[in-house]
């Protein structure tokens, strides 16, 4: 049966007619040790062809294989299938007395997709959402499975994987106790009163702080506090509290967000910007970010600020968050504190494009990574020389997948040698 499948954005046509939705763990096997090429689709919220599987290739999705949710309170760990979305794993682990130490500004996405790209949400302490994930179960590429665990030394490539190890059946992530969280957005705090000091101060404030600005103006529209009610929160000195709940989108509804007003509640409720019943963000758009050490994040502001007409025309909303350096050889937070510049564009590619390259000549010093799941024109070649274990992760690759039956056409240029 011939079909049209598009990412979430729709910017995307994937050249595969047909989603492979295998029912069982052996069906998968098969299909992959029958297949030449093969990508899998997570839930299809990357904006860029990373899930392109070509037209010759096979695409997969896991999601109607049976959902595994295994939460083990002793342990504090719960395995999950690849193709649960955060929001039912939320819920569940919750349930439990349990929570992940941290979520995506959304919960509509895969575990097993999110981890690849290196997806995070925000907070000094906090590290990507692959940071909790303690094993790994693949199926390779003769069919055969494999379970890689953090005391594997091949671990380090094993989550932020772009998909090109094998499908990733189920993962063991770890948990913390359930914890509270109280939301609250405060409004217009300038860019030029901002130093380094004060930067940090901001964003150590809480538990996950987010800045939004749209760039008309040299500062912040809205900062977003997430405070942890296990932890002190002082004043907030730095902007004026918001008098109404808000969307950071401007003309969003502020509805489609997460409590605010400082209404403690679950933190799955309150880590995430969007609640999943909702659309996330505006719902028409292209997403683009770059990570950078933390260091960098006032010289990087300010080199945006100077191009800022040009990225406002094309804009809808800019966040920048904080995320606590981890050990994935791909992940664009590895090995250094990093702060994210993100950037919701219009839904206009064409347009989007020359700023986005604008941009990443603004923010070339600052030896940007870009999130490999969004809008990004960083070279190959350049990209290369900003992962100093990606001569680690390519022999893996060779190792585990040594017909190259998971590399795509982005795969294989993020990995020439
Ligand atoms: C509205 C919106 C808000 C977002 N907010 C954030 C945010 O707050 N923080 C952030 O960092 N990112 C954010 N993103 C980006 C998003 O988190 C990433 O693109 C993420 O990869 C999406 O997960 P997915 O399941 O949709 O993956 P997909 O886009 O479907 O796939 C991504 C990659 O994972 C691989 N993959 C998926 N499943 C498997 C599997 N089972 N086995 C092997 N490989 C697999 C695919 O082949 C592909 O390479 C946002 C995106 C949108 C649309």
């Amino acid at each position: 049966m011939s079909e049209t499948i598009t990412n979430w954005a729709g910017n995307i046509t994937y050249a595969a007619k047909e989603l492979h939705r295998p029912h069982s763990l052996d069906a998968v096997r098969a299909l992959v040790a029958a297949s030449a090429r093969v990508r899998v689709l997570g839930s299809g919220h990357s904006f860029n062809e990373i899930a392109e599987p070509g037209p010759e290739g096979v695409l997969l999705s896991i999601a109607d294989l049976p959902p595994v949710i295994d939460v083990d309170t002793a342990a504090r760990t719960v395995r999950v299938s690849g193709g649960v979305r955060y929001a039912e794993l939320a819920r569940t682990v919750h349930a439990h007395g349990l929570a992940l130490p941290n979520m995506a500004s959304l919960p509509h996405i895969s575990v097993a997709g999110s981890v690849a790209t290196g997806t995070h949400g925000s907070g000094v302490g906090n590290g990507p959402l692959s940071s909790a994930v303690r094993e790994v179960e693949l199926v390779t590429a003769d069919g055969s499975p494999l379970t890689l665990g953090r005391d594997d030394p091949r671990f380090g490539g094993a989550v932020t994987s772009l998909g090109a190890l094998g499908v990733v059946t189920a993962l063991t992530l770890d948990l913390v106790p359930s914890f509270d969280v109280e939301q609250y957005v405060f409004t217009e705090l300038p860019l030029a009163g901002l130093d380094s000091a004060a930067f940090e101060a901001v964003m150590s404030a809480a538990y996950s702080v987010s800045l939004f600005t749209d760039w008309r103006e040299p500062g912040f529209r809205q900062v977003w506090v997430k405070r942890s009610a296990d932890q002190p929160f002082g004043d907030f000195p730095w902007a004026a509290p918001a008098g109404q709940k808000m969307h950071p989108v401007p003309g969003m509804p502020a509805v489609n967000c997460t409590e605010q007003s400082g209404v403690p509640g679950p933190w799955h409720e309150r880590l995430p910007h969007f609640r999943a019943e909702f659309t996330p963000s505006s719902g028409e758009e292209l997403q683009s970010e770059y990570l950078l050490p933390r260091e960098y994040a006032l010289d990087a502001l300010h080199a945006v600020d100077g191009i800022r007409d040009t990225v406002a025309g094309v804009l809808q909303i800019c966040e920048v968050r904080t995320v606590a350096a981890d050990e994935q050889w791909l992940s664009p937070s590895y090995g250094r504190d990093t702060v994210a510049l993100h950037f919701t564009w219009i839904a206009d590619t064409a347009a989007v494009l020359p700023v986005v390259r604008g941009l990443e000549e603004a923010l070339a010093p600052f030896d940007a990574r870009p999130h490999w799941g969004k809008v990004f024109a960083t070279p190959a070649e350049v990209l290369r020389g900003r992962y100093p274990r990606l001569g680690d992760f390519r022999k893996l690759a060779l190792e585990l997948d040594p017909g190259a039956k998971f590399a795509n056409a982005f795969v294989r240029a993020v990995l020439a040698d």
